[in-house]
């Protein structure tokens, strides 16, 4: 089964379970985890912030973030299709009474600061009050440039703002680039990366940032029902990730360049340049989008069904079977 949909959808390997199953553990709302302990030391080394703290998920690092940076009544500026805007339930404005001030995103995925600068809103009990700019790197596979995050930094210190970056795919970003991951999250004040997309375990996500910040996060995520016992289990899986699975990313890299070249010879397909791990090819017709799903499912290959659709490389797909997608997807087509 070759599945395109996610990066998510990836399968612990055995060598991941081995270290799981082994990993010391304790109850960690006690601080008592030494594998969970060691990771979250290990990764405020790599990104090089005072403390780190492991989550369940992406979801509840960003509101981790969100919910220690504002308080009732103050804002956050986002990208409309960003993350921690769109796809995260209102979390903010549910749970904490953050206001969220959205903004179109651009081509290159990243927001127009100039825009962005206009609605930081004066002190004046009218308004909410502007508290953070929230980023995401990669966005929909777009690498954000290191200069427009510098950028970001100098207009948030004008503002005496925070800068958090929602990382869930950042390590794609630090292969593609070369760049270290310590050089990605040093503009930030906290950064938030997820472990169950290419990195491939099936749980985790951290959230690094100065001591105190993570402190008052610690208490959100006790609050939220986050605080877990003997998660080592899941630390142990992150910490073979970093081991074994960043690396790797850039065969995910180079997979995804194959796969859209090969599609872009395809008649009537309309491909998008590959970024990262992701490709998006448009079909002439949402009618000819839900027939060659349904033709390549009967190949063992799940793919979405939207017009434009995302195709995302993995763990799970080898560069072996990219010749073999191709000519499915050619034949999906014309059966299409
Ligand atoms: C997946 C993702 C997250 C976190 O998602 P979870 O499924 O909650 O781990 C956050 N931001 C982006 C951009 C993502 O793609």
């Amino acid at each position: 089964m070759l599945d395109l949909r996610s990066d998510t959808v990836t399968q612990p390997t055995a060598a991941m379970r081995e270290r799981m199953a082994a990993a010391p553990v304790g109850d960690d709302v006690f601080g008592d985890d030494p594998t969970i302990n060691a990771l979250q030391q290990r990764m405020a080394d790599m990104t090089g912030k005072e403390a780190a703290l492991l989550a369940s998920s992406g979801t509840q690092t960003n509101l981790l973030a969100l919910l220690s940076h504002c308080q009732r009544g103050e804002e956050y500026l986002v990208g409309q299709e960003y993350h921690t805007y769109r796809y995260e339930a209102g979390g903010a404005a549910v749970l904490g009474g953050i206001v969220p001030q959205p903004f179109e995103i651009e081509a290159d995925g990243t927001l127009d600061l100039a825009a962005v600068e206009k609605r930081i809103k004066p002190n004046d009990p009218h308004f909410p009050i502007t508290r953070l700019l929230a980023l995401e790197n990669t966005h929909t596979g777009k690498v954000i440039p290191a200069e427009y995050i510098a950028q970001a930094r100098e207009l948030v210190n004008r503002h005496q703002l925070q800068l958090h970056l929602d990382g869930a795919r950042l390590f794609n970003a630090v292969v593609a680039t070369g760049d270290s991951l310590h050089q990605h999250c040093a503009p930030f004040d906290s950064v938030s990366i997820c472990f169950s997309k290419g990195l491939g375990t099936p749980i985790g996500s951290v959230l690094v940032g100065d001591r105190a910040f993570i402190e008052r996060a610690h208490r959100w995520r006790k609050m939220l029902g986050g605080g877990m016992r003997q998660a080592g289990v899941i630390a142990a899986a992150m910490d073979y990730a970093l081991d074994h699975h960043v690396a790797r990313l850039a065969e995910d890299h180079a997979n995804a360049e194959a796969l859209a070249a090969g599609l872009a010879q395809l008649p009537s397909l309309n491909v998008e340049p590959a970024q990262t791990n992701m490709v998006y090819i448009n079909y002439p017709s949402a009618e000819v989008a839900q027939k060659v799903s349904a033709e390549l499912r009967k190949m063992d290959i799940i793919v979405g069904s939207s017009q434009r659709l995302r195709l995302v490389t993995h763990l799970g797909i080898p560069s072996t079977s990219i010749p073999h997608l191709i000519s499915a997807f050619s034949t999906a087509l014309e059966l299409a």
